[in-house]
């Protein structure tokens, strides 16, 4: 399982607060362990609580986005003090010339560095880590045809995509941009402030550039400056034969766009399938119900079944009872990504007329009255018939 905060929460990477702390509240209460027997639920209960912790912190939720999963868990391990006094290469950009190589010989022991905020170093900025863009979700109803042949199908999905008309930097190309006064292109502004543990420096992204270093004279009009729009797409998806009601088809790549050149989401497909007004599926099995006629079931004869694939006949046998089942196989549904087909098993229901011409009547009463009534049953009969359902 990820460890992502977002996967641990099961919400995507553009949640908005309460989004977060509704998914917690799930999470916890199906988690926590007093309720839940699982061994493991104890630790999921707690990486849920650490993942809304960071996540409903703005602050922490915008270093945790910068740093990806592994970066902040490690500067957090490192209880954000830069012990090896920042040397090159480590996630603060400590060496020379970086944010925090302004201490001066000696200094560096008490720099307490409060990593949320600290950036990759270097040309400050742009050091946003690429990140995936978050899978979406849409719904697609089959009927069992287009199941049992497998088929391809069209979804049409509103999902956010990189904007053409600015190539999602989000201002015309060639538009004229000055170095933000603010943080002077780094992208991040930085306050020192005395503590009892000593000097801290905090550094954020900063306000007026949103971390960009730069400072545009035109937003794109398309994307308002988002760098991203949402359309509508239409798809096309390959239905496998064989699958099931709620199962889940993903295609790589076809959700939101990622970020600072990080590969698309997914997008998950939950597939119903509509019932059948003649079969009823079980699985890679389906069930169909045939009526016959007290004659056919008492002499025996060959019905027309349907089938997925057409029609066929069947042999009832002489003396075949109500709700007897027979099995034709290999007429089911096909396996999913296997090979062969399940079964399709025939219930027959014997009908008793419920109107007679006259001579109708008159044949049956004779019937009865040559011993028609009498009814001898063998052992088993029932247990026979039940084995149907
Ligand atoms: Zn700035
Ligand atoms: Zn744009």
């Amino acid at each position: 399982m990820s460890e992502d905060f977002y996967d641990v929460l099961g919400v995507s990477s553009d949640a908005s607060e309460d989004e977060i702390k509704r998914a917690y509240r799930k999470k916890a209460s199906e988690y926590h362990p007093d309720v839940n027997d699982d061994p493991d639920a104890e630790e999921k209960f707690k990486k849920a609580q650490k993942a809304k912790e960071v996540l409903t912190d703005e602050e922490k939720r915008r270093a945790y986005d910068r740093m990806g999963h592994e970066r902040f868990e490690q500067a957090e391990k490192r209880g954000g003090f830069d012990g090896d006094g920042g040397a090159g290469g480590g996630p603060f950009g400590g060496g020379g010339g970086g944010p925090f190589g302004g201490g001066g010989a000696g200094g560096m022991g008490d720099i307490f560095e409060q990593f949320f905020g600290g950036g990759a170093g270097g040309r400050g900025g742009r050091g946003d880590r690429p990140r995936q863009g978050s899978d979406l979700r849409t719904r697609l109803r089959l009927d069992l045809e287009e199941v049992y042949d497998g088929s391809e199908k069209t979804v049409t999905v509103r999902r956010p995509e990189r904007c053409d008309e600015c190539r999602g930097d989000g201002h015309p190309p060639g538009t004229d941009s000055r170095t933000c006064p603010e943080c002077n292109g780094r992208g991040q502004t930085t306050q020192v402030q005395q503590t009892p543990l000593g000097r801290v420096q905090q550094t954020q992204t900063c306000r007026r550039c949103s971390g960009e270093g730069e400072l545009y004279e035109e937003t794109c009009g398309e994307c308002g400056g988002e760098g991203q729009v949402r359309r509508e797409a239409s798809l096309s998806v390959d239905i496998p034969a064989g699958i099931q009601d709620g199962q889940t088809l993903r295609m790589e790549g076809e959700g939101a766009p990622g970020e600072n050149g990080g590969p698309n989401g997914d997008l998950l497909i939950e597939v119903s399938v509509a019932d059948h007004p003649g079969f009823e599926r079980d699985g890679d099995d389906l069930h169909y119900r045939q009526a016959i006629s007290f004659p056919q079931a008492t002499f025996g004869d060959t019905v027309t079944v349907p089938t997925m694939d057409g029609e066929v006949e069947l042999a009832v046998p002489e003396g075949t009872q109500s709700g007897e089942r027979f099995r034709l196989d290999g007429k089911g549904m096909p396996r999913l990504r296997r090979r062969g087909h399940g079964d399709l098993y025939v219930t027959v229901q014997v009908v008793t007329p419920e109107s007679l011409n006259e001579e109708q009547r008159e044949a049956l009463e004779a019937f009865a009255e040559a011993g028609g009534e009498e009814i001898e049953v063998e052992q088993g009969f029932f247990e026979k018939i039940k084995s149907s359902f």
